[in-house]
């Protein structure tokens, strides 16, 4: 492969946006043309703390398979790497000549000082940015004197009347053509195996029978919860064993789907009154997440401090041990956090409401660090998001933005 190939080249830079349809960095480069090279980088030995988690990388894994069947339906081979992402995609441009890169943006401090030293590297290439994992680019929404929101309800309000005003638009999947690929191997690539996110151990085998990882599975899973529970999301999503939520938590994190995606496919649906309301209290679930990756963009320190700095110190940082062990195992003799615990070993998943009542029992009853809870859940869950296990721990534990009062169990 020559870099004096006449046609333009584009690197599409893949992280956590791991879908064909609505994807404004892929879009991008096959509407520039020429040839196009998706790539996707393994770097979590580059990340100093919260690497992905066992189970996130099973999930990860999985989807890397479909999203490279899907492209190469579309004529387009998904090259794999593995390594300090500065490195490789200044090799890429040498060795592939590419004059663009492009990438969704993500919002994690890590993420954002590496696309930023590679932006600065790049300077010679087209940098095509663009968020399309929230609705809402964190710093775009702040209060009447221009400072980030602390409170979930004043932000959503405006980010619900800007949603309003704006309407959602997605782009409809289209065909990509066979773009001229390089048939070559490129230096360093490697197989998607090779990038070792599965661990040798088999652990992960149970995962499978509950989680179909990928795009496809993401759109199956939204029609099916549109179909069968939204219109009573309202007042079932406060009731574990009914299956009254969307299990769409991991796909969102992955960027299989996007929230624009779900709040259009909603507006296609027609609901009755209450049907509504559950729609306005999902698409409201969907604004806290908005509301954790704004919070944690503004104070990234929060991944590792309280938000309320009062309460560093609160908690002793050596945990109690076999306390500590009681709950990770859900062995601490309370039914209903033994079965979320257990749920989450087995599955990778816990409701919402079980997470809250496993978080208050370990930081108010056991008086362990809320850091403790989060770094388990971290390894634990197949949508562990630093966004909003941050936000999730710090408000079970009453020393976060918007929290619940620190003495309620
Ligand atoms: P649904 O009720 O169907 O909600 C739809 C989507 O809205 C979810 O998929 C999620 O993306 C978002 N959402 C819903 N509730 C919240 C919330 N409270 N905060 C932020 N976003 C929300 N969610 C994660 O995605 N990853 C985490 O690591 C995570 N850790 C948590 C830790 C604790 C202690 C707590 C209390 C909550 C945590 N949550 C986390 C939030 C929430 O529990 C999950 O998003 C939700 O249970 C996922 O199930 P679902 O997709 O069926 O949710």
């Amino acid at each position: 492969m020559s870099t004096s190939n006449t046609q333009p080249t584009t690197l599409v830079w893949f992280r956590r946006d791991l879908r064909i349809q609505n994807n404004p960095a892929l879009d991008y480069a096959v509407r520039r043309g020429g040839r196009v090279i998706p790539i996707y980088i393994e770097y979590s030995n580059s990340i100093k703390d919260w690497q992905p988690g066992a189970a996130s990388r099973w999930w990860c894994h999985h989807s890397l398979k479909e999203l490279a069947d899907s492209l190469q339906q579309q004529g387009l081979k998904l090259r794999f790497f593995s390594g300090e992402p500065l490195k490789i995609i200044t090799q890429l441009i040498k060795q592939t000549g590419a004059t663009a890169i492009a990438w969704n943006n993500l919002y994690e401090r890590t993420e954002r000082d590496l696309e930023a030293r590679i932006s600065s590297a790049c300077n010679d290439c087209e940098i095509y940015q663009a968020n399309s994992s929230l609705l809402f680019a964190p710093g775009s929404l702040l209060n009447k004197s221009e400072q980030p929101y602390r409170v979930f309800t004043p932000f959503w309000k405006q980010a619900r009347a800007d949603l309003e005003m704006t309407g959602v638009s997605i782009t409809r999947p289209k065909k990509y053509s066979a773009a001229n690929q390089p048939q070559a191997r490129l230096q360093g690539e490697c197989t998607l195996a090779q990038l070792g996110l599965l661990d040798e151990h088999p652990w992960h085998n149970k995962l499978q029978q509950h989680w179909q990882p990928g795009e496809v599975s993401a759109q199956k899973q939204l029609k099916q919860f549109i179909e069968y529970a939204a219109a009573d999301y309202d007042t079932d999503r406060d009731i574990p064993s009914i299956d009254g939520t969307s299990c769409l938590s991991a796909h969102l994190h992955f960027g299989e789907i996007t929230p624009s995606q779900i709040v259009y496919t909603l507006q296609q649906y027609e609901f009755d009154r209450d049907g509504k309301k559950s729609i306005e209290r999902f698409i409201s679930e969907l604004g806290w997440r908005e509301f954790a990756h704004h919070v944690l963009w503004h104070f990234p320190h929060t991944a590792n401090k309280c938000m309320n700095e009062k309460f560093n110190g609160f908690w002793p940082s050596r945990a109690n041990q076999k306390l500590l062990r009681e709950w990770q195992t859900g062995n601490t003799g309370v039914p209903l956090v033994d079965a979320g615990m257990r749920q989450l070993w087995e599955t990778g998943w816990m409701h919402n409401r079980v997470r809250m009542i496993v978080g208050s029992f370990l930081t108010k009853n056991l008086g362990i660090h809320w850091l403790h809870g989060a770094r388990w859940f971290w390894d634990t869950l197949v949508d562990a998001d630093l966004a909003n296990n941050t936000l999730g721990w710090q408000w079970v534990a009453g020393c976060g933005a918007d929290a619940a009062p620190y003495f309620r169990i």
